[in-house]
């Protein structure tokens, strides 16, 4: 019966779009499953995005979409944003790409440091490299190797985990050990100790399913790394949108090394990482024996003068406060919907970040979340998509700015209206 509603839910998707399905057929002559970004993919196939405006996207069938994904978090200003836009064209005014320093690399990284409580930062292309910079970091101030990662990780494509490392990630020896499991953190790390060089974690896991961390955990993970002399990094390229600075300084815990990315750059590549003066101190190409860091767009023109406006004005710490807590507000309003329906349908997260996730009980960790009712995820996803809201195949929803109180009031029918024809 579920298969016949899923195939159906399919086959009503295929009808309503077929220029998408057109374009994605010509899109697989050029690319693998027409695809350069895999977390995009999903069956039957993707859809198509001609346009966006603020919070609104269009399809190449004409469908228009609220945005409730906000590119996984980096789509946190909504789209053609005004100060964006002038922001990119003022900075192209003054150069494009330059090998040398230009000002703006320094004030967003006084931003930065003032905003996130860290002593120095640097810049990459994508968290992915602010992630493999950190850990890199860690093995060379440690001198030892082993990297222990929470199971269903996601820190980038190729730190990318399950129950172990994919075969695709960076070939470091790793431990694993179940997020929210600080017995068996230790007792890892101590398995471990003479060749631990850090313990990567989320503060909330984002792609395993929004699932943050309990109260003292991200505390007791500093702890457990210290203790064996091996440094935390916490890897907030999602989560430092959430209160003043983030999720872990919400939690009043504090890494070594912390990496960043996403919405800072307003929808153009970036990624960063930063920490203690003691943890950065190898990157200053001032001293004997440093470690190069480099990549041609570090500093890149766009990125670096966006950053500057999202932190100096568009994303202050008091408006990212109020954002958390309109997020808060948003996924009790989703629960409680859900509640009105017997479906075996959990909303987990944290702040402006959620993911409704197909089973029954609230998961703890990802193998709990990786536990879910595929076929209920799916026909959600489709159903939503067939009213006019856009979210990840996998359930997660992103609040950005431009989205109104109306918009949410529209998600909270749809939601409802799904899990109406799901049951
Ligand atoms: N770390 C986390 C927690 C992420 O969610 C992501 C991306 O989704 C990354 C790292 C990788 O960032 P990027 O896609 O910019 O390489």
């Amino acid at each position: 019966m579920t298969d016949q509603l899923l195939a159906r839910a399919r086959r009503d998707y295929l009808d309503r779009n077929p220029e998408s399905h057109r374009r994605h057929l010509a899109a697989a002559r050029v690319m693998p499953g027409g695809n350069t970004r895999t977390v995009l993919h999903h069956p039957p196939f993707p859809l198509t995005i001609v346009a966006g405006a603020a919070s609104r996207i269009v399809d190449a069938d004409g469908h228009e979409y609220l945005d409730f994904l906000g590119d996984y978090t980096a789509g946190l200003l909504g789209h053609r944003h005004p100060r964006v836009r002038e922001t990119v064209m003022a900075a192209l005014d003054v150069n494009t790409s330059v090998g040398g320093h230009h000002p703006d690399e320094a004030r967003l990284g006084a931003l930065m440091c003032a905003r996130f409580g860290i002593d120095k930062v640097r810049f990459t292309n994508s968290g992915t490299e602010a992630n493999l910079m950190a850990i890199t970091a860690a093995r060379i101030i440690t001198g030892r190797s082993t990297v222990m990662v929470m199971e269903y990780g996601y820190h980038g494509g190729v730190l990318y985990f399950g129950a172990t490392a994919a075969p695709w990630s960076a070939p470091y020896p790793y431990a694993m050990a179940p997020f929210n499991d600080l017995a068996t953190v230790a007792a890892v790390a101590e398995t471990h100790h003479d060749d631990l060089a850090a313990i990567i974690v989320e503060p909330m896991m984002g792609g395993a399913g929004c699932l943050p961390a309990e109260p003292g955990f991200l505390a007791g993970v500093v702890e457990i790394a210290h203790r064996v002399g091996a440094l935390a990094i916490f890897d907030e390229v999602m989560t430092s949108r959430h209160g003043r600075s983030g999720l872990a300084a919400l939690q009043g815990a504090q890494s070594d090394l912390t990496t960043f990315g996403k919405y800072i750059a307003g929808g153009f590549s970036f990624g960063a990482f930063g920490g203690t003066d003691a943890a950065m101190a190898i990157f200053d190409p001032t001293e004997p024996g440093a470690v190069s860091h480099a990549g041609t767009f570090n500093n890149n023109v766009a990125s670096m003068a966006v950053g500057v406006a999202v932190l100096g004005e568009l994303y202050t710490a008091d408006l990212a406060v109020a954002h958390t807590a309109r997020g808060e507000e948003f996924r009790a309003a989703v629960a409680q919907v859900l509640a009105g329906h017997d479906l075996p349908l959990v909303a987990c997260g944290y702040g402006s970040m959620m993911t409704i996730v197909a089973r029954a009980e609230r998961p703890r960790n990802g193998a709990d979340a990786a536990d879910r009712d595929a076929a209920l995820q799916e026909r959600l996803h489709l159903g939503l998509l067939a009213r006019g809201i856009w979210t990840a195949a996998r359930g997660m929803v992103n609040l950005s700015l431009p989205l109104t109180d109306d918009d949410l009031a529209a998600f909270l029918t749809a939601v409802d209206e799904t899990c109406a024809e799901l049951a």
